[in-house]
């Protein structure tokens, strides 16, 4: 099953990516932790794409292409994949379109307050990448991560700055995808805004369809 994962940011794709990977037993591709994780390997790639990711502005398409042709040669993707911020552009979609034929592109409808609501308490254990909400979803101690004991951080980009750039570029750029793909009838629309379990679970009512 070859799926895309669309929507604003904070819309849950990625809680519900890393559910929905087990269930369907394949890997799930966030272009977001890629880059995260040359980051913080301190690869070439990641020092370039730093300061990007930190202002919430895109990385070149041609980067970001690059990067995922390459993920989509490792051994796990070869049997379908959940793509999760990608693409975010429409000279991605196009370039996608040249690699893999897709089965359905999930948009995950949100709306504007309660995206900037959910980025704004959002914090993540920086070396598991683990998520929280400090209302939604919040950790057993707070602060802490509930696995490792590490604190937890809020992410460059979830700063209320970063939160408003991140909006306006997903509405330029990313959101003339929603009729892109509506267009080639692969587009399923899902109410991103109930609790993850039920958004989970009217993902899978709504794929097998
Ligand atoms: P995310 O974790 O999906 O919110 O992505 C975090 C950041 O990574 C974005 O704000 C961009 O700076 C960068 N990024 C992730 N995916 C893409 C993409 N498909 N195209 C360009 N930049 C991206």
């Amino acid at each position: 099953m070859n799926l895309v994962f669309l929507g604003p940011p904070g819309a849950g794709k990625g809680t519900i990516a890393s559910e929905a990977k087990n269930y369907f037993g394949i890997p799930h591709i966030s272009t977001g932790d890629l880059f995260r994780s040359h980051i913080k390997g301190h690869t070439d790639l990641g020092k370039q794409v730093k300061v990007i990711l930190a202002a919430g502005d895109l990385v070149p398409d041609s980067i970001t292409i690059e990067m995922v042709k390459q993920r989509f040669l490792e051994s796990d993707a070869q049997n379908g994949f959940i793509l999760d911020g990608f693409p975010r552009t429409i000279a991605q979609a196009d370039a996608l379109s040249e690699m893999k034929a897709l089965d359905a592109v999930v948009n995950f409808v949100l709306d504007r307050d309660q995206i900037v609501k959910r980025l704004s308490g959002r914090r993540v254990c920086k070396s598991t990448g683990k998520t929280y909400h400090i209302h939604y979803n919040p950790p057993k101690v707070e602060g802490i991560d509930d696995e490792t004991g590490e604190p937890l951080i809020q992410r460059e980009d979830d700063k209320p700055e970063a939160i408003l750039n991140r909006l306006s570029v997903y509405e330029e750029q990313t959101e003339p995808l929603i009729a892109y793909y509506r267009e080639k009838g692969l587009l399923v629309d899902i109410d991103a805004s109930p609790a993850p379990e039920k958004v989970f679970a009217a993902l899978i009512k709504t794929v097998q369809k």
